[in-house]
């Protein structure tokens, strides 16, 4: 698949850091993080949800290193991970020198939470000696409060100079392998520091709305957020906060960067059209089941359900394949062609069927296999619903002329 992202902002050149396997910052790939919500003693309840992390699309996972017991379970955790392990530290700094000890591949500072100037040197001194980076995690529920006070609130200044002075503490002995973060609960703020952090830094960036809240609404504050900003290229690595399985974080950062076009097509991108008056089908219904039936198959394709036969193969030629509801029955089409005609009950299994010899023998085959007489009975189909329905699909005028007729409205003057 062609990837889309440079018709974006060219993205604003960062230095790279790695952490682990996976660069993070200049021409490097955007990557996708999200952290489990286990206990990271339970070492086999957080690896699990690692590796489903990592299989929902997951570059770079977070676990919390709150305690003496988080940091042995890092150690057991970070050998067997199929992704770099980035501890989460907030107040206590040997936390952080447990977690390096551990082995994980980065760590992230609160410099609201971890205020100690001599402590936040020895974390940064340890971790130069073993090549880990650390992520400035500010976050303007956190931020100090001497910032907060002298610019008069979390503003974007505040969050950017909160970072400045973290990366200064870490110059002082000889650190910056740096990713930073300026994240608020507030989409418009959020998006005022990144774009303040973007000018004033060249670090890598960690984008993400903090504590979004619960699908849908805080899909929505993530996307308005991180989207808005890596159109405008800024951002290297993203997390969506989400008050849901952490799964959904995962799945949400890599959708979010493939519709931007900025990863490459893991799974299915299922379209469907909005239905109206011409609608054939429920098509709520059936693309519900074609989303349930095609989503765990992992097939790298984008397809459409369209309601009628009308307008639906040619406003969706653009889909790999697509199913369009007619007449009772179902018109498969592969990128606008109609390749075969099935009973309507049958029209999600026939898509399903249809989807996966498209991936596994390619566009061409599976057009030149077409019901050579497929068209033609679509087209009859197209043609008879025109005539029953012209500008009138659900006949709509004529059953309120009836109506008028019976109530006598046609004589009262129009309101
Ligand atoms: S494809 Fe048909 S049913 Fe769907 S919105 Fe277009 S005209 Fe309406």
């Amino acid at each position: 698949m062609e990837l889309s992202g440079n018709l974006l902002t060219p993205r604003r050149k960062t230095r790279q850091i790695h952490v682990g396997d996976v660069a993070v910052g200049g021409d490097a790939r955007v990557s996708v993080q999200s952290m489990t919500t286990t206990k990271t003693a339970d070492v086999d309840g957080t690896l699990a949800q690692i590796y489903a992390l990592a299989a929902a699309g997951a570059d770079i996972v977070r676990c919390t290193c709150n305690e003496e017991a988080a940091a042995e379970g890092l150690a057991q955790i970070v050998p067997r991970s199929p992704v770099p392990i980035v501890a989460d530290i907030h107040f206590h700094h040997k936390m952080a020198l447990a977690a390096l000890d551990a082995g994980v591949q980065g760590l992230r500072l609160n410099p609201g939470n971890l205020r100690k100037e001599a402590e936040i040197k020895t974390v940064a001194s340890e971790a130069k000696d073993r090549g880990v980076p650390i992520r400035i995690g500010v976050n303007a529920g956190s931020l100090d409060k001497e910032l907060f006070e002298r610019h008069g609130g979390a503003t974007p200044e505040a969050l950017v100079e909160s970072a400045q002075r973290e990366l200064a503490y870490f110059a002082e002995v000889g650190f910056d392998d740096v990713k930073i973060s300026v994240k608020a609960s507030s989409v418009a703020l959020m998006i005022a520091a990144y774009r303040l952090a973007s000018e004033t830094f060249d670090h890598p960036l960690h984008l993400g709305v903090t504590e979004a809240g619960p699908p849908p609404a805080g899909l929505l504050k993530g996307s308005a957020g991180i989207g808005t900003l890596l159109a405008e290229g800024i951002g290297d690595t993203i997390r969506y906060s989400l008050t849901a399985d952490p799964v959904e974080e995962a799945k949400a950062g890599r959708q979010l960067l493939e519709s931007l076009g900025l990863r490459e097509r893991k799974g299915l991108d299922l379209i469907a059209c909005p239905s109206c008056g011409r609608a054939q089908v429920d098509v709520i219904a059936v693309a519900k089941a074609a989303q349930e039936a095609l989503e765990d198959r992992n097939l790298p394709i984008q397809v459409a359900v369209m309601g009628c036969v009308v307008n639906g193969p040619g406003e969706a030629r653009g889909a790999d394949i697509g199913i369009a509801a007619g007449k009772h029955k179902g018109h498969l089409f592969i990128r606008g062609e109609i390749v075969r005609v099935v009973p309507e009950d049958e029209m999600v299994e026939a898509l399903v069927a249809e989807a996966e010899k498209l991936v596994a023998e390619g566009v061409e085959a599976r057009l030149a296999a077409a019901d050579k007489t497929a068209a033609a009975e679509a087209e009859a189909d197209r043609m008879a619903l025109l005539d029953e329905g012209g500008d009138d699909p659900n006949a709509a005028i004529v059953r309120i002329e009836k109506i008028r007729r019976r109530t006598g409205e046609t004589e009262k003057p129009r309101k």
